[in-house]
Order: C-alpha cells, then structure tokens, then sequence
C-alpha cells in the first residue's frame, strides 16, 4: 500500500490517526496550521476513557507509556452546593483507572513522539473532482494533491465543506475560562477546596467547576445560559471587567467558590457551538472527516475519547485492511456515525442537565454515571 494520504490538523484525532500508521509502517503527512507545537496554550487536561482513548493508545502501542503520565488520582470529584456545603466527595480507589487525567500538552508530545509535522501549513480548502485525487489548497496559495484528505482539523474545519454544508451552532451555553498556577503553594485554600481532582457548583442555569491540571496549575471554567451577543461589549483582553462581570453572575455563591474567579489570571470566552445530533454526508471518495470535525458535540469528556479512537481505527483499517482504500473509508464512517450519534446524543442532554433551571439535576446525574 503506497497510497498519499494527508490529516489536516495535529490535535487528538489527526495525531492519533498518523501515529497508529507509523506504527504499521505506513507515514502519512501530517498538515497543521500551528507554527509548532508550543505556538498557543495546550488547554486543560483531558480523562481518557477505558473503552475509548485508552483503546486508542493501545491501537498506537502507547498505553504503558500513557499510565506512567496520567494521573489516577485526578478522577476524584467533589460537589458543592452554592453555599460551599459539601454535596458529594468521591475518590477513586487505589486500582481505580477508569478515567485517568492526563494534560493536552503531555498528550501531545506522547503522540507526536517520531512524527514528522509540517507545521504552520494551514489549510483553506479541499477542492474534488480535479481528476488526480483530493486537491488540498493553503493559505499561503501552494496546493497539494492526495489520494485521501482525512480532515481532522476541529470545530471550524475547512475540509468539512467538502463533504457536508453543515456548519456548527451555538448551544445557548458559554464558557468562560481562567486558570490558577502553583496552587497548592500560592493558594493552599483553594489547593485543599478543589482536592486532587475536580471541584463542581450547580446553581441555577450556571455552573462553575474547576479541574486540577499536573504542576499545581487549575483550569476553572464558568458555564451559563445566555444569548451569544450578551457579552459582546466586554473586551475579553480586559480581564478585570470580565472578572467583574463573572462575579456578578455568580453573585451569592460562598466566597471560597467565588475566589477561583477573583484569583483567576486571565479569561478566555468559549461561547460552546455543536454540530447537530448524528450529522453525515454523503460518502465521497478521497476525503473523510474524523473527531470535532465530524461531530462537534458539547464538551463533557468524550470529544477527545472519540476523536482518537476514530484515528486509531481508520490508521488500523486502512494500514491492514484488504486494500481498496475508498472502501476502507466508507466501511469506517459506517461505524463511526452511529457510536458518534448515540455520544452527541447523551452529551446534548448532558449539557442540559449540568446547566439547567434545576441544579438538582447536574447531581442526578453524577449519580446517575458513579451507580
Ligand atoms: C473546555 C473543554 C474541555 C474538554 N474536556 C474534554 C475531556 O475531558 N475529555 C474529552 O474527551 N474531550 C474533552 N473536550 C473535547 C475535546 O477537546 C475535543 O473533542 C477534541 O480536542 C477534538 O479533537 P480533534 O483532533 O478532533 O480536534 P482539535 O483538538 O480541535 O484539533 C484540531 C487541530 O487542527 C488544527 N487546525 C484547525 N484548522 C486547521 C486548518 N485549516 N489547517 C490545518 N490545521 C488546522 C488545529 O490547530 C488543531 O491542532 C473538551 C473541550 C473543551 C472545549
């Protein structure tokens, strides 16, 4: 098998797909619009599930190396009311590694590990039906072409046009984000408030949670119903109006909970878009789609799950299958829609119950996913 084949984009999906060839004998050229790999913050950590992720870094021989890096211990999740009563407090056990935590940025480096990157080649394009394959067009004007262009390129992917007219939407849902550094030593309060994992508070049509990262750096994140222009006088670069803002928001909630935002560094405003529930396309030879690409879906736990799994089972389908590539392709995205739909599904009304009218309802559901 000499086929040329591209991934747009080196998040979990691309890298995951890439590495899973190269462990098969099989590089493929992978095409990111970042200037390298420390070109922006990585983002917060990410649980990889046993049945999902975990499958992935097996399919990419990756999995010891994995256990050694993440961190068990950040499975442990606590619930507080507004008022800073303790609702739930549950730790995992000893052996417990269902979920583990590991950072983005240490994840990445665990997938980038041999592959070859042509980093800040960012893709405007996929153009078909130009005879020789799938024509992938860059900003800088060059133009490449491919047998198959895996389109691995996130929420506001350029590949997807080729397939799919479908574009994201916004949930109704926004997330503003601010993170703390060294916390067990600057904020040893906070440190003992969040515990050795994640901190939840449900109040009414908002939340605020924060998630412990390695290094003593915590990722919080204010989640609240509002229209998508409600905050658009706020300069997002203004970090003292946004803290202000936040904090009226929250206005009531314990003070200890409300020092996650007065201490917060900067902010970073995440208005969360979704595509619909089981988006397809029709099958079309020399492109695909795998991860946020194909199925934006509100972040609770599973996007990244499922991107590298897609990735690991395309490389594994396409590196060891019988051989006709385009039929590799479309025998992949009949499994994937399915398992992706059934995820999108149980995110969506996830989301609404995690930030809904009633907060009893995030706690039924905690206790829905620990029976
Ligand atoms: C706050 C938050 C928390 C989350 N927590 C979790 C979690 O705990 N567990 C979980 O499973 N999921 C989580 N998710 C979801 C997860 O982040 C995504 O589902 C996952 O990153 C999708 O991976 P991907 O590779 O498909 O896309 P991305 O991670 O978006 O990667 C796309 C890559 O493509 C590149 N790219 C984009 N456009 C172009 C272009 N035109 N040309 C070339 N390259 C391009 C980008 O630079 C990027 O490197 C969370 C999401 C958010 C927002």
């Amino acid at each position: 098998m000499r086929h040329r084949i591209a991934v747009v984009g080196g998040g979990p999906a691309g890298l995951t797909f890439a590495r899973v060839m190269h462990r098969h004998g099989h590089p493929v050229t992978v095409l990111e619009r970042d200037a390298g790999p420390d070109a922006r913050p990585p983002g917060g950590t990410l649980d990889l599930h046993e049945g999902l992720g975990q499958v992935a870094l097996d399919k990419a021989g990756l999995l010891t190396e994995f256990e050694a890096l993440s961190r068990p211990e950040g499975q442990a999740m606590r619930i507080l009311d507004t008022d800073g009563t303790v609702l739930r407090d549950w730790r995992p056990g000893p052996d417990e590694r269902t979920n583990p935590e590991i950072d983005r940025g240490q994840l990445r480096d665990l997938l980038l590990g041999p592959l070859d990157v042509q980093w800040g080649r960012g893709v405007t394009r996929v153009v078909l039906g130009t005879g020789d394959g799938a024509r992938v067009d860059f900003a800088d004007g060059r133009q490449e072409t491919y047998d198959l262009v895996v389109g691995a390129d996130g929420a506001w992917s350029r590949v997807r046009p080729a397939l799919s007219p479908v574009t994201p939407h916004y949930t109704g849902v926004t997330s503003v984000e601010t993170s703390l550094d060294d916390v067990d030593t600057r904020h040893p309060d906070l440190a003992q408030l969040i515990g050795d994992g994640s901190l939840a508070v449900y109040g009414v049509n908002r939340s605020l949670t924060a998630q412990r990262n390695s290094g003593g750096h915590v990722k919080v994140y204010a989640k609240f119903r509002a229209p998508l222009d409600r905050h658009s006088d706020l300069d997002p670069a203004d970090a003292e109006a946004v803290r202000s803002r936040l904090l009226a928001l929250f206005d009531g909630w314990a003070a200890p909970v409300l020092d996650l935002l007065r201490r917060g560094s900067s902010f970073v405003h995440r208005p969360l878009h979704v595509l619909p529930v089981s988006h397809t396309w029709p099958h079309v030879r020399g492109v695909t789609l795998l991860g946020d690409a194909a199925h934006l879906m509100p972040p609770l736990g599973v996007g990244a799950n499922l991107a590298m799994l897609e990735g690991a089972e395309l490389a594994e389908a396409v590196a060891t299958g019988p051989g006709d590539l385009d039929e590799t392709v479309r025998a992949f995205e009949e499994r994937m829609w399915p398992r992706a739909g059934k995820w999108a599904q149980i995110t969506t009304a996830g989301l609404e119950r995690l930030v809904s009218p009633d907060p009893t309802e995030a706690i039924a559901l905690f206790d829905q996913v620990q029976a």
